[in-house]
């Protein structure tokens, strides 16, 4: 489109703003990107093309949207700030298979939305995420098991490092072991903070996340095995015993447990495998009290 405006330009995107009244929200997480090259490399790496729809979550004022609409068959973009909608009437006029839903990507019905938007198609996730929401977000769409190919997003740079460790790094935390059973992770470049509108105060870094059509370990409780994970990196300077109570064990359940698995009893959560927090959710029986869960971080 040879007169649309150019959202990448700082002075175009201020104006625009100014014209709407609009006000950024620290609270709800919103840096705009600015650094023309970004986009286009998003949306090629999630692999949008004429058979592909893409849901995004957070559009802000188009500028991913854009480049996504430009390749894929269609994008839905979900986006919760209402004060953004005519901004995004305006700079997605030229689009029409881009689509905006009004709401809550964490309260809406993601398997209805991806199964009422994109009836026929190959489905990716590409987004520039609200850093408060990036963990429950993630595994919200991995562990409603989505039918889509891959998650291609943009998070803080220790997210990403976090998200895509190895088990048995420094690096990992539950969110990685999470991760590792639905997705096969990978960063794919870093961005500088300097790439947004307002710049935040951390550096970012685009991740793909590739989703695994099986597991790699078999379980029949993910529930519990990811509370065994959550209760591990919870108290991850404790002993594996003695932070597994965390999970509703007593001390001697959780060494017996370990032992059958063939784990020792002084090992760190972070020197674990998911095969091996696979093997201990299955030695250990669930105990029938009810724990709060919070996601995993
Ligand atoms: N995609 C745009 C870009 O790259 O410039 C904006 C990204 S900005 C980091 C995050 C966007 O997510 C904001 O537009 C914000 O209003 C929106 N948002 C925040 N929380 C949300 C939620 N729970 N559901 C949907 N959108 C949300």
């Amino acid at each position: 489109m040879d007169n649309e405006q150019n959202l990448t330009d700082i002075g175009t995107v201020k104006a625009l703003l100014a014209r709407h009244g609009f006000h950024f929200s620290k609270k709800l997480g919103q840096n705009f990107l600015i650094n023309p090259s970004v986009c286009p490399r998003m949306a090629e790496a999630c692999g949008a093309d004429a058979g592909t729809g893409v849901l995004e979550i957070g559009p802000g004022i188009g500028v991913l949207t854009r480049e996504l609409a430009r390749r894929a068959a269609r994008v839905t973009a979900i986006e919760l700030d209402e004060r953004l909608l005519p901004v995004l009437e305006e700079t997605l006029g030229g689009y029409p298979h881009a689509h905006i839903l009004h709401g809550d990507a964490m309260k809406l019905d993601l398997r209805r939305v991806v199964a009422e938007e994109f009836p026929g198609l190959r489905v990716a996730v590409c987004a520039n995420l609200p850093y408060y929401i990036t963990s429950p977000i993630l595994m919200k769409l991995l562990e409603s098991r989505l039918p889509v190919e891959n998650i291609t997003v943009m998070v803080q740079k220790e997210a990403a490092q976090r998200l895509c460790a190895l088990p048995g790094t420094r690096e990992c935390g539950a969110v990685t072991f999470a991760v590792q059973y639905y997705a096969e992770p990978e960063v794919l470049f870093p961005v500088s903070r300097g790439s947004f509108l307002p710049a935040p105060n951390v550096d970012s870094a685009v991740i793909r996340l590739k989703v695994r059509r099986e597991p790699p370990c078999r379980v029949e409780d993910e529930e519990w095995l990811f509370r065994l994970v959550r209760a591990a990196f919870g108290q991850r300077r404790k002993t594996l015993p003695n932070a597994l109570a965390g999970a509703g064990l007593d001390k001697q359940q959780a060494a017996a447990a370990l032992r059958e698995a063939g784990i020792p009893e002084t090992a760190r959560a972070e020197q674990l495998t998911l095969e091996m927090f696979a093997a201990l959710a299955k030695n250990v029986e669930k105990p029938h009290t009810v724990l709060r869960s919070s996601p995993p971080s």
